[in-house]
């Protein structure tokens, strides 16, 4: 009986483990991501921008010829393109660069994957829907309100369109561990819970909510490629969401408790707002199909996963001490 041949880079993957190229590697989501893969056994290529340096590749995703060059010299199993302008005001005043990345960028990964026969997962919103009726399934039609939602539903069609054997995954509005408070919507809702002292904070009580941990998400992106590397059924769009729907004063309100806080400064914001009307009221996904795949990843409960989070951050140092000294 004739042996199977291996080529020199399934073989590496047998010996070290298979390899993974996770874009936006600096961000929010892409640290999580890294950080799961890796506990998992993967080989992780990281790429950033402007923090890249020292730990991850720097790749202008933008620039085609250094995608090419990345994807050809690593030749990953998988590729997890985490990496997007979403900052609605850089959004809706600098076009041109967001669109470049989110989907430009998009596109060329999705080709270059194709080409290398990597399994390609797209990291997408709830923003491409317009969030009147939910909850929305994978096959519900997008109909996004503001340009960051256009643009990843543009990223969302590049990828089909030159990968059709890939993954999107559709997330709604996360937390996790971060840099600084202000990097996710949520965490940046601690500045307000902590003005306590001072005048009264308003908050949104109106558009509905389902945040969702990084861990969460890095965690099904893992389980997702696995099994789809080994199951070529499990293709195309997938959703992902924390089940707890809340609005922001809701979750400023559930930081105060959990840090004993006083929360009597928070007023509910109960009238829809002239710059809420280009955001989604209420996006909730349906997430039964990926459910049906029973990847066993069951979302953390907001409260706990939010402590975790925030505890850097509080006023007591002793913690800080206990920990890092
Ligand atoms: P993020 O924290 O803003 O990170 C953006 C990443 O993109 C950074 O790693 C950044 O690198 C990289 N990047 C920017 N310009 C680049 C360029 N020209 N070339 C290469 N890389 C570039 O984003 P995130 O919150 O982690 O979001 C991850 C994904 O989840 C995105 O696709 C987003 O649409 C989606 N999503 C996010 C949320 C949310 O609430 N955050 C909700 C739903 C969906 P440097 O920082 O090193 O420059």
């Amino acid at each position: 009986m004739r042996g199977h041949q291996f080529s020199a880079s399934q073989e590496e993957a047998l010996v070290q483990g298979p390899r993974v190229v996770v874009t936006g590697a600096t961000g929010l989501l892409g640290r999580a991501i890294c950080r799961e893969f890796e506990s998992g056994g993967w080989i992780v290529i990281g790429t950033g921008y402007r923090r890249a340096r020292p730990r991850f590749l720097r790749c202008d995703l933008t620039d085609e010829g250094a995608v090419k060059r990345l994807l050809h010299e690593h030749k990953p199993e998988v590729v997890i393109h985490c990496a997007a302008e979403r900052r609605p005001d850089v959004m809706e005043g600098n076009n041109e660069a967001a669109v470049n990345l989110n989907v430009h960028a998009t596109s060329t990964l999705a080709k270059e994957s194709a080409a290398c026969g990597s399994l390609f997962t797209y990291i997408s919103t709830d923003y491409v829907f317009d969030g009147r009726n939910p909850p929305y399934g994978e096959d519900d039609s997008p109909n996004p309100l503001n340009a960051y939602g256009r643009s990843k539903l543009d990223g969302e069609r590049e990828v089909l369109r030159h990968c059709p054997g890939a993954v999107i995954l559709r997330i709604p509005i996360l937390f996790g561990e971060v840099e600084t408070v202000t990097e996710s919507a949520v965490t940046s809702l601690w500045l307000k819970v902590q003005e306590a002292t001072e005048e009264s904070c308003i908050l949104d009580h109106c558009l509905q909510r389902f945040p969702t941990s990084t861990q969460d998400v890095a965690t099904v992106c893992r389980k997702l490629a696995e099994r789809a590397r080994q199951d070529p059924f499990i293709r195309g769009i997938f959703h992902f969401s924390g089940k707890e729907q809340m609005t922001k004063y809701e979750m400023a309100v559930a930081m105060a408790q959990a840090f004993n806080l006083p929360s009597n400064h928070l007023i509910p914001q109960t009238e829809l707002s002239a710059d809420m009307t280009s955001r989604p009221m209420n996006s909730q996904l349906n997430c039964s199909r990926l459910e049906l795949l029973n990847l066993s990843v069951e979302p953390q409960a907001f409260t706990a996963a939010i402590t975790d989070c925030l505890w850097p951050f509080t006023a007591d140092k002793r913690w800080r001490q206990t920990v890092f000294h």
